[in-house]
């Protein structure tokens, strides 16, 4: 086997799977090396389903990456007759005050509106009056506001991670997993990159490991805080609500900042299984490593997010949790993304997007990365606000 590539990838996840895709595309010399064997429970690409929106509260440099990212799933739909994008609409509720904020934005609401009308994204605002009767799974409060955005839905991650690796390998990329990279190291205009198995050369690296990402990055480590995350799946009580409403179709993805701690966000009733809903609160109180976290859900963190964000809110949601799951957000400040080559040592293309947000963007900004490193600037999309100096600014 060759020990010399054009372009190593460093971490198969999101980011990493949506790379090595876009470079065997292009007929580069590609490897990819993962730790496990993804699509995988251990980082920030499982449970299920990822809200996708084009115009996000976070910024109007969002909207390019998100739409791209929807023509790329759809294009490789149709090569692979797998569904990956679902658009079935995304609500999203606020109050007034302290409830308007979320993701480093004092009010998101009004932010994602003012995206949408400057970037032709199609939306309804909504009042109190119309999100009860449109949407009657919401116990929403008095002069509570919405913003329905009818293309936006969610996209299934593991396939999508799956389905991008699966591709690549006929394209000529090789795949090593269950091999951990632990050094890259800049030699002579090209990078040298050890693992646990071995030493590789490459002309170029795309560093995406996600949580992970801190520790092969020790010089840039402080702009990374890993938060972990829950996610839990309720059971619907169709005798309270019928269990139609909690269909894609009458449910819509959302994201609800209810008077509590932080937003609550949920998915609709999917697949043929037990019917219930996925529901998570975000969690910014603690930091944690992919090494140390406690990936278990205890019995009371599921009381917890009955008691905090359930009852009270979706009146046909039973306390019955039938599943659960630990994920990492890998947060930079502003909710914002690092997407750019390493200054001072541009052979290496560092990718960390996520602040919570980045799955939608993930097949964009993979195409981007692989057009920086076949050595030009991304053609679709821009991402002149992910550099590392705009950080300190
Ligand atoms: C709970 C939760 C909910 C979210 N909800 C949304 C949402 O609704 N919408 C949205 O757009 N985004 C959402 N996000 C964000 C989105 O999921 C992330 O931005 C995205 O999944 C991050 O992907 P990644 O490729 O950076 O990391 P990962 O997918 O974790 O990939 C990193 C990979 O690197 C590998 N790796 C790490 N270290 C090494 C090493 N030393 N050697 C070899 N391999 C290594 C790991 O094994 C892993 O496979 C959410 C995230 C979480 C956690």
């Amino acid at each position: 086997m060759s020990t010399h590539f054009d372009t190593i990838v460093i971490g198969l996840g999101a980011f990493g799977s949506a790379t090595i895709y876009q470079l065997a595309k292009r007929g580069r010399a590609v490897m990819g090396i993962d730790r496990y064997a993804p699509p995988h429970t251990f980082g920030s690409t499982h449970g299920d389903t990822r809200i996708t929106r084009l115009a996000c509260g976070e910024g109007p440099m969002y909207t390019a990456t998100a739409r791209r990212s929807h023509e790329i799933w759809r294009d490789i739909e149709r090569q692979t007759e797998k569904q990956l994008l679902v658009q079935n609409g995304m609500l999203l509720i606020s109050g007034a005050g302290r409830r308007a904020a979320a993701h480093g934005k004092d009010d998101f609401l009004g932010n994602t509106i003012d995206v949408a009308r400057h970037n032709g994204v199609a939306h309804e605002t909504l009042s109190d009056a119309d999100i009860r009767r449109r949407f009657p799974a919401f116990n929403i409060g008095d002069g509570d506001r919405g913003y329905f955005e009818p293309g936006a839905g969610f996209v299934f991650p593991e396939d999508c991670v799956a389905t991008q690796l699966k591709l690549s390998v006929p394209l000529g990329a090789q795949i090593r997993i269950g091999e951990t990279v632990t050094r890259i190291e800049p030699r002579g205009g090209k990078v040298e990159v050890t693992t646990d198995r071995g030493l590789y050369t490459a002309t170029n690296a795309v560093l995406s490991a996600g949580p992970w990402l801190p520790q092969l990055l020790p010089q840039r480590k402080s702009l990374f805080t890993i938060r972990r995350q829950v996610l839990t799946w309720f059971a619907i009580d169709g005798a309270v609500m019928p269990l139609a409403q909690y269909r894609p179709e009458k449910f819509p993805v959302f994201y609800w900042q209810v008077p509590r701690r932080q937003a609550i966000y949920g998915f609709p009733w999917i697949g043929d299984g037990e019917p219930a809903v996925k529901l998570a609160a975000e969690q910014y109180d603690f930091e944690t490593t992919p090494d140390t976290v406690d990936r278990n859900v205890s019995e009371q963190e599921i009381r917890d997010m009955h008691h905090d964000y359930i009852a009270g809110f979706f009146p046909g949601v039973s306390d019955r949790c039938v599943k659960s799951a630990v994920c990492l957000y890998t947060c930079v400040d502003d909710a914002r993304f690092i997407v750019d080559r390493l200054p001072g040592q541009p052979q290496i293309i560092v990718a960390s997007p996520c602040s919570g947000h980045g799955f939608k963007h993930s097949a964009a900004i993979g195409e981007a990365l692989a057009e920086m490193a076949c050595g030009h600037a991304p053609t679709k999309v821009s991402l002149d606000a992910f550099r590392f100096e705009t950080e300190a600014a």
